[in-house]
């Protein structure tokens, strides 16, 4: 079934006609192929012309993609996007993300979109041209290499590896994992502490991060760690020795660990809106199994058990679309949105599995089977929990900003 997507009263025309503009190539040309362009990636006996015939089918979906001006809604024009703002992007992501992958097709794919902001921001133009521009235009991979398995990622100034300034190259020494997509990469930007002699003390020992080439001697891809029982492409790396020029380092010294929050801020909204999106595929999938399948002499429909998940499951996606709503309004307005960003980062993962959960039930066997989506989000949803800072961390900043404002002698200002 195709999503149903509609002018939103309250919304400006620009960003109306990107929702309509989305739906409309996700409906007609991704929905309807929606098995045969990520089917192979399953494994199990896929012949090689299928293989063939997925490739061109969604190079030929990216060429409508860029004929619509759509492709990569989170770079500027002269990087090859379309330039897209804040908002923009964020309600493009909800309509985006009702088929998992399609972001892919609009030149989107983590971790190279991430990368990607790092390097316009940080990066020079030289840096920008060697490896921004080949980034976009599908000629390059790359990774984000900060978790480390002997230093916990929830708190990132723990973190153990090191770059040492010795003339005019860095060395890097430590062990990572889970750096998403290494096995492709062909460059990895690696959160370091940088002990420099020639930078200024009050930098020294503060986070950088310094972008590795993968075929630098020193780097061993140690393995794919297996995610959800299944293999993946997040890897265990080890950095022994690992040479690189300076020139390699992204902004200033001890910027890392500013450039990395840079990463997450809006990251966090257009995350939420996917998985919003994703819900909203879960329920329709839901809503349409309740309304067809019979048992015990009624439609699913009928049964009070099941008009409740619908009603829990329309309740949770609306609540976690305002909130997430308010918040990227509240950022979109310049004004400090931290509380409420921690908030939809536990929130929102939260009912999307609890939603995701409700329509496999209802569909049964067939809501686990690689038929469905629902697997597939389900994992996703559970794996968001702790990816880009656990629960646990985001709860003790949303008690630690309101606690503030009670000291100050206010109380919360819940107007906002
Ligand atoms: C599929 C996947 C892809 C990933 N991709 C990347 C990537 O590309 N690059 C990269 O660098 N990293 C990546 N990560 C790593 C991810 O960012 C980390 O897993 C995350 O930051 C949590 O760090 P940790 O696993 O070390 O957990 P820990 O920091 O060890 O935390 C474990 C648990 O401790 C609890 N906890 C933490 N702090 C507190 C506290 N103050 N109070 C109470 N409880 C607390 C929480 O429940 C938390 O889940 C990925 C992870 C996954 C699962």
């Amino acid at each position: 079934m195709p999503m149903n997507v509609q002018p939103i009263a309250t919304l400006d025309d620009r960003i109306n006609q990107i929702r309509l503009s989305t739906a409309e190539i996700v409906n007609r040309e991704i929905l309807p192929n929606e098995n045969r362009l990520w089917a192979f990636r399953r494994g199990g006996k896929f012949a090689e012309k299928d293989k063939q015939a997925a490739r061109e089918l969604r190079e030929d979906i990216k060429a409508k993609v860029k004929q619509a001006g759509l492709w990569a809604p989170h770079l500027p024009e002269e990087y090859g996007g379309c330039d897209l703002s804040f908002l923009e992007h964020a309600y493009m992501n909800e309509v985006l993300a009702y088929s998992m992958g399609a972001a892919s097709l609009f030149g989107v794919v983590a971790p190279n979109s991430g990368n990607q902001k790092i390097l316009l921001k940080y990066g020079t133009e030289e840096q920008r041209q060697k490896w921004l521009v080949p980034l976009t235009e599908g000629k390059l991979e790359s990774g984000f290499s900060m978790t480390e398995p002997n230093a916990a990622g929830s708190d990132p100034r723990a973190i153990q590896t090191t770059a040492r300034k010795e003339g005019d190259e860095w060395v890097i020494n430590g062990h990572k994992w889970f750096t998403s997509n290494g096995i492709r990469a062909d460059f990895l930007i690696v959160m370091c502490r940088t002990e420099d002699p020639d930078g200024p003390a009050e930098r020294n020992g503060k986070m950088t991060q310094i972008i590795v080439p993968t075929d630098t001697p020193g780097v061993d891809i140690v393995r794919a760690v297996e995610v959800w029982g299944q293999a993946s492409d997040h890897c265990e790396i080890i950095y022994d020795n690992v040479r690189v020029p300076a020139d390699n380092q992204l902004g200033q010294t001890g910027s890392g660990h500013a450039a990395a929050q840079d990463r997450l801020g809006a990251g966090r909204v257009y995350h939420c809106m996917n998985s919003i999106g994703q819900m909203w595929r879960a329920f329709d999938l839901m809503v349409e199994r309740a309304a067809s399948r019979e048992v015990h002499g009624g439609l699913l429909e009928t049964k009070q058990f099941i008009q409740g998940f619908i009603a829990d499951s329309y309740i949770d996606i609306q609540s976690a679309r305002l909130m997430t709503i308010h918040c990227a309004e509240k950022m979109d307005s310049g004004l400090d949105a931290r509380t409420e960003i921690s908030a939809i980062k536990i929130y929102v993962p939260q009912v999307y599995q609890q939603v995701v959960d409700r329509a496999i039930q209802v569909w049964g066997a067939a809501g686990v089977s690689g038929d469905l989506p629902l697997a597939g989000m389900y994992q996703g949803a559970r794996t968001l929990r702790l990816a880009d800072g656990p629960d646990e961390v985001h709860k003790i900043l949303i008690a630690k900003n309101v606690l503030k404002t009670y000291h100050a002698g206010e109380t919360w200002d819940f107007g906002h």
